[in-house]
């Protein structure tokens, strides 16, 4: 079996890894060249030409690219190689509408899709912990779980075409809110002058703990904003969960107000920072 991937970006070069580590992984392919050139060495597998060749042999494709227009772009190459009974997964963060209409271009070369978006930041897709959400056909995704599982601790089916992606709209809601509160705690404690080491050891233990506290808590007193998950992708997200809201006449403060921080900070020449660069807008000036 042809197993493919496309897209080793902070999220791709792992899952790339733990496919290869289990012996499924067959072709690459990233858009800038040298990364995929590089990883091909590194597992002795193909980088493929271009992803209409990749296409043309896989019987799997995974992809993992930034946001709506790049699927689509990405889901446009591959339709004038792709084999029929092809299975697509999807694991980039996008809209339900963008899943709808990679379903249907690619059902109209007899190929499947799967969108399949995932959570637990790099760490995760490094050490094969992930958090799926999966959405398409059922029949479809129990054909793939051996080699999700390669990728992920956790692989929930959620529905039809679309539902995975709705419910990763939902965790990174629950996500704006977890950075707005652990970025403000954590320069209230600042301020306090608490020893914050101290503080993210005994709240993690308690029932305020949370992944974002215990993952990003320490490097974000430590002014380090490394990616992670960059702000500008959370802010992708979050107009995506807007819109969404907007169909069902539903309010997002919380989601209002993370986007206006975010556009901020993006002004600033920080959108490729991680989220927790939210700390800079909380914590006194010298840490910003
Ligand atoms: P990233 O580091 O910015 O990587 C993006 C990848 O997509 C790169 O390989 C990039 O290629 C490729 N790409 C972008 N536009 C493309 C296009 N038009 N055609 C082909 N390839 C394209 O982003 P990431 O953090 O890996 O995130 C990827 C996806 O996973 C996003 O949808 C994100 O929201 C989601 N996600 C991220 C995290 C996280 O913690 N980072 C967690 C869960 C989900 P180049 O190398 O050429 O730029």
């Amino acid at each position: 079996m042809q197993i493919a991937m496309i897209g080793l970006g902070a999220m791709g070069i792992g899952m790339a890894r733990n496919l290869a580590k289990a012996g499924y992984l067959t072709q690459i392919w990233n858009r800038t060249s040298s990364k995929a050139q590089a990883l091909a060495g590194e597992l002795n597998i193909q980088a493929a030409p271009s992803i209409a060749e990749l296409a043309a042999q896989a019987d799997i494709i995974i992809l993992c690219v930034s946001a709506d227009n790049d699927v689509l772009e990405v889901i446009n190459a591959v339709l004038s190689s792709i084999k029929p009974n092809t299975i697509v997964i999807d694991c980039s963060t996008v809209s339900s509408e963008t899943a709808k209409i990679a379903a249907q271009l690619l059902a109209s070369k007899h190929a499947h899709f799967l969108d399949a978006p995932v959570s637990g930041g790099v760490e995760g897709a490094k050490n094969g912990t992930l958090a799926m959400m999966v959405g398409g056909k059922q029949d479809i995704l129990d054909k793939v779980i051996p080699i999700l599982e390669t990728m992920c601790a956790r692989i929930i089916y959620m529905g039809s075409t679309g539902s995975g992606q709705g419910t990763k709209a939902v965790n990174q809601i629950m996500a704006a809110g977890i950075n707005q509160a652990v970025t403000e705690a954590l320069a209230f404690a600042q301020a306090e002058g608490l020893p914050l080491e101290k503080v993210i050891e005994v709240v993690s233990g308690g029932a305020a703990g949370n992944w974002f506290l215990s993952h990003r808590g320490l490097s974000m007193t430590q002014a380090h904003y490394d990616p992670g998950f960059k702000l500008a992708l959370h802010h992708k997200d979050l107009k995506i969960c807007q819109t969404m809201a907007e169909k069902n006449a539903a309010d997002l403060p919380l989601v209002q107000q993370t986007m206006r921080d975010y556009e901020r900070l993006m002004h600033a020449g920080f959108g490729d920072e991680d989220i927790s660069a939210l700390y800079r807008l909380k914590s006194k000036p010298k840490d910003r």
